[in-house]
C-alpha cells in the first residue's frame, strides 16, 4: 500500500520585508511577494502591503512609487526575510488548541493567514 496518494501538504514561501522611509527611518509597513523582492531590483512586482493601524493587507502594484506618510520621502526594504508556510488540511480559522503551545512566530503567521483568507472572502 502506497502513501504517495495521500496529499502532502504544500509549502510555500514568501518574501516579506519591511519598508522603511530614507529620510526619517519610520516604518511604513511591511510586504510580502511569492517571489523575491530583491533578485531582480528592475522588475517591481505587486505586493502585498500591510500598515500599522490597517487591519486589512491591501496589494500594493508598484511599492517604489509609495513614499513615507510621515515626510513624503523614498522608502527601501529593510530586514528581508523568508517565511515559509504549509498549506494543508488544517483550517486556519479554527482555533482549536493544538498540542503544547505554538511558537509566537507561528501564532503571528496564522494570524497572518486568517487576515489573508479574510481579505480574499470579503
Ligand atoms: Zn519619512
Amino acid at each position: 500500500m502506497s502513501s504517495e496518494t495521500f496529499s502532502k501538504p504544500q509549502r510555500r514561501s514568501f518574501f516579506v520585508a519591511d519598508l522603511k522611509c530614507y529620510m526619517c527611518g519610520s516604518v511604513y509597513g511591511s510586504i510580502e511577494s511569492e517571489q523575491s523582492l530583491t533578485a531582480a531590483p528592475g522588475i517591481v512586482r505587486p505586493v502585498l502591503l500591510r500598515q500599522p493601524g490597517h487591519d486589512q493587507p491591501v496589494q500594493a502594484v508598484n511599492w517604489k512609487h509609495l513614499r513615507c506618510d510621515r515626510c513624503n520621502g523614498p522608502l527601501f526594504l529593510d530586514e528581508t526575510d523568508v517565511v515559509t508556510r504549509r498549506y494543508d488540511n488544517y483550517n486556519w480559522l479554527d482555533e482549536r488548541p493544538r498540542r503544547g503551545r505554538p511558537p509566537k512566530r507561528l501564532i503571528e503567521e496564522r494570524r497572518r493567514e486568517r487576515d489573508l483568507l479574510e481579505s480574499q472572502a470579503a
